[in-house]
């Protein structure tokens, strides 16, 4: 789950990392009020899941209520990379000397945390990383706890020439580490993390991404999900893996492994997955039920495949749910349906008299029955 800058910066300034308290507005008006609250040049912030709002155009200074409220005006409904900006943080506005990049990052192929810190901060992280690679440093964490002041100052010899701000930075370096161990973050990043003129050192941006499966653990954190479709949210309270995709086949797949080998099928032949869902290793009818509505809402779906492998799941449970969905659900889409496995055989008879299903042997025929129905694919 990504955190807005406002709620990534609130969890910092927890672990002491020193923020610009800031507030957020719906409305151009609240803005402005904010604005007038707080006197003097603002800073008015597009908030959505993604980076880069400066260049977007969703970060701009305002010297005024009215001018706030303009920008505030200008920046909401804005659509950056694809997210609609319903939300700004106005924030008193800073003065610049220098910005600086930090991050910690899960490193996957380390397996292991990785602190990432620049000079170049401010910009984009990737582009210094592609043509300036030298002015990146890298440090890997081992484990919470292990990570020592003295390796917090090393990494921060590198962002500045004064040793006042060194210190300052490592001391940021040293929460981020901490906010990000207790967070179970897969990203925390402050960039830009900049110097006033008089070297005080504060957190310009705030970037949070915390790991899904470790959310359980910190309810506070998961009051800040919002935002979420509402196909998300049944998915999840339903128990089903769920990932929307750009194609037009919906799956519907028991176990996670087996849903990406069926993806990994419909591309071999062509086709494009609507989306990812396991709906897991349990066989209740409703989670069927469930995942049919939810494929159905896509107006991308051209067609459904069922391909499911019967061990703990049982076919018969799974086609007694397909038989649920299909009485329930405004069903406009062809249905092909694999069962294999436990009860495959009452399966079969239960769901023969549909003249909605069309039962397919393998996976491998399922996928190309599929194919047929929604125009086809390669090699069929
Ligand atoms: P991002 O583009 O989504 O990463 O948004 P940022 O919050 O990082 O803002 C982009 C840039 O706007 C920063 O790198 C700064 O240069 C600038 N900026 C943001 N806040 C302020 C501020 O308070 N004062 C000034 N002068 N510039 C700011
Ligand atoms: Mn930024």
């Amino acid at each position: 789950m990504n955190l807005h800058e406002y709620q990534a910066k609130e969890v910092f300034a927890g672990h002491g990392i020193p923020i610009i308290p800031g507030k957020v507005a719906r409305t151009p008006e609240e803005a402005e009020r904010i604005a007038a609250e707080m006197g003097g040049t603002v800073v008015v912030k597009a908030q959505v899941h993604t980076g880069g709002r400066g260049k977007a155009g969703g970060v701009k200074l305002a010297a005024n209520p009215a001018e706030a409220r303009e920008k505030a005006e200008a920046i909401l409904g804005l659509d950056i990379k694809g997210h609609v900006v319903k939300k700004v943080l106005v924030v008193p506005a800073s003065e610049i000397a220098q910005e600086v990049y930090v991050a910690v990052v899960m490193d996957r192929a380390a397996q292991r945390p990785l602190i990432i810190a620049s000079a170049a901060g401010g910009v984009d992280i990737e582009q210094v990383a592609r043509e300036t690679p030298e002015k990146i440093h890298r440090f890997h964490l081992d484990r919470p706890g292990s990570f020592r002041s003295y390796q917090a100052r090393a990494v921060a010899q590198h962002l500045s020439e004064d040793p006042k701000v060194r210190l300052r930075m490592a001391s940021v370096i040293e929460k981020l580490v901490a906010a990000f161990w207790a967070n179970d973050c897969s990203l925390a990043e402050i960039n830009p993390l900049v110097t006033d003129p008089e070297g005080k050192v504060v957190a310009l941006d705030a970037k949070m991404t915390i790991d899904d499966n470790a959310l359980f653990r910190h309810p506070r954190l998961e009051a800040f999900r919002e935002e979420e479709s509402g196909n998300a949210t049944a998915a999840r309270e339903m128990g089903l893996s769920y990932v929307p995709l750009e194609g037009n086949i919906g799956c519907v797949v028991n176990g996670a492994g087996l849903a990406m080998a069926t993806m990994d099928v419909i591309k071999h032949y062509g086709g494009e997955p609507a989306n990812f869902l396991d709906i897991g290793g349990s066989s209740n009818p409703e989670k069927v039920t469930t995942a049919m509505r939810i494929i159905l809402s896509d107006p991308n779906v051209k067609a459904i495949l069922f391909n499911i492998f019967g061990g703990i799941t049982r076919c018969d449970d799974v086609a007694k749910g397909i038989l649920a969905a299909v009485k329930e659900l405004d069903l406009h889409v062809p249905v092909v349906v694999r069962l294999t496995g436990t009860n495959e055989e009452i399966a079969r008879e239960m769901l023969a008299d549909s003249d909605v299903l069309e039962p397919a042997e393998t996976m491998d025929d399922g996928v190309k029955q599929v194919l047929a129905r929604v125009g086809g694919g390669r090699g069929i």
